[in-house]
């Protein structure tokens, strides 16, 4: 069979044929479920097949999804995990005790809540840096000689998009690692291994899943015999924090559509931006395709396959007129999370009122339904 995965083939074609994956066992097109926890040997002790010795370490699902992120990432191996935080975690346990890591500030509220207290913890020296400022992380990464970079791009839920080629050669002047959470772009919009980061990192719950129904995580690379990469193998394969066969199986049928769901997606968050930028009850709006936002440019070089599902907005009169305006959407959802083909609203303030987020700012997560609908509840809620 031709090879879905080939270099020359485009996400469209490796995401719908699941990078070939089928059930070589009855011909299906697409694979069953592999459950077994344990896989036999034959008499003379030899595995019945070598990939397989216990789930922990081997199971086929999980697998055929790595070899689909791989393949649209950009990447030689990729490792999934039971949730995007085990992901995060799972680097940050191979820094050393007392070293320095540099961490982008006001990213997803979780994972700087548990990268400081892991820091804490582990007597690890935290920085904060606005990593969207690239003179500001060059400056940073020389002043502290951190052991690992970490930034967010575009970041959840500010929009700022943050210099990948920059960062990566700021970090690695002082030989220093930089991971991406690129989870808001997906590695259909943006692969950050081509700019130069060491590993990219993904809440697959969001937008690669796109369902709503599998919480993920994945990291990729293309050095995997680094000795980091390694560690966070070892890390898993021993600590166990594995993806189940069943969640492995629901994400690579989500994967399927996933750039035809960031296309549809891209498409009408662009027009609900425009349409709220020009509205008189919004203070602001944040979204890297408008012109005007401050990541324009380089998102448009960084992601050049549409800048995303997730928008932030500003509601004239601060935390009450937003709750009220997220109050009456009809469509929306209000609940926390992104990248499902339903569209959410949070009013992040409620969530994270300590991070400096202005108390009126609804973020929403674009689905997959008719643009003009989406429009028309945004409208009515607006009183307008
Ligand atoms: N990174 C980003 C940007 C996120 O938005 C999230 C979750 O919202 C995570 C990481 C954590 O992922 P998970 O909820 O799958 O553990």
């Amino acid at each position: 069979m031709a090879d879905p995965t080939s270099p020359e083939r485009q996400a469209a074609t490796i995401a719908a044929q699941a990078a070939g994956a089928m059930d070589a066992q009855t011909g299906g097109v697409v694979p069953g479920v592999h459950r077994a926890t344990t896989f036999a040997r034959d008499a003379d002790y030899a595995p019945l097949n070598p990939d397989n010795i216990y789930l922990r370490s081997h199971n086929e699902n999980v697998r055929q999804a790595e070899r689909v992120l791989s393949a649209l990432e950009g990447a030689a191996e990729t490792l999934l995990f039971p949730s995007g935080m085990a992901a995060v975690a799972a680097v940050f346990r191979t820094v050393p005790n007392g070293a320095t890591v540099l961490v982008q500030r006001q990213i997803y509220w979780g994972t700087t809540q548990w990268i400081g207290h892991f820091c804490a913890r582990r007597g690890i020296e935290l920085v904060e840096v606005e990593a969207s400022d690239k003179a500001k992380l060059k400056a940073a990464c020389v002043d502290h000689r951190p052991t690992l970079v970490w930034v967010e791009t575009p970041s959840n839920p500010w929009l700022r998009i943050t210099d990948i080629a920059a960062a990566a050669e700021a970090a690695h002047g002082v030989g220093a690692l930089l991971v991406v959470d690129s989870t808001a772009a997906t590695p259909v919009l943006s692969q950050p291994l081509r700019f130069g980061a060491d590993i990219v990192m993904h809440s697959a719950t969001k937008g690669i899943n796109g369902h709503s129904d599998v919480l993920a995580g994945a990291l990729a690379t293309r050095k995997p015999d680094a000795e980091v990469w390694q560690a966070i193998v070892l890390d898993r394969n021993t600590g166990g924090a594995v993806l189940d066969p069943q969640a492995a199986w629901l994400l690579l049928r989500g994967m399927r559509t996933l750039p035809l769901r960031m296309a549809q997606t891209c498409r009408t968050t662009q027009a609900l931006a425009e349409f709220l930028v020009d509205h008189p009850r919004v203070e602001a709006v944040l979204y890297p395709g408008l012109p005007d936002h401050p990541g324009h440019a380089l998102a448009a070089r960084q992601m050049p396959n549409g800048f995303g599902g997730l928008m932030s907005f500003v509601v004239r009169g601060g935390a009450q007129a937003a709750l009220q305006v997220a109050g009456r959407l009809e469509l929306f959802h209000r609940a926390t999370s992104l990248g499902g083909v339903e569209s959410l609203v949070e009013h992040r303030h409620t969530i994270e009122p300590h991070t400096g987020i202005p108390e009126g700012l609804l973020r929403v997560s674009v689905g997959i339904e008719d643009a003009g609908d989406l429009r028309d509840d945004l409208a009515q809620a607006l009183g307008q």
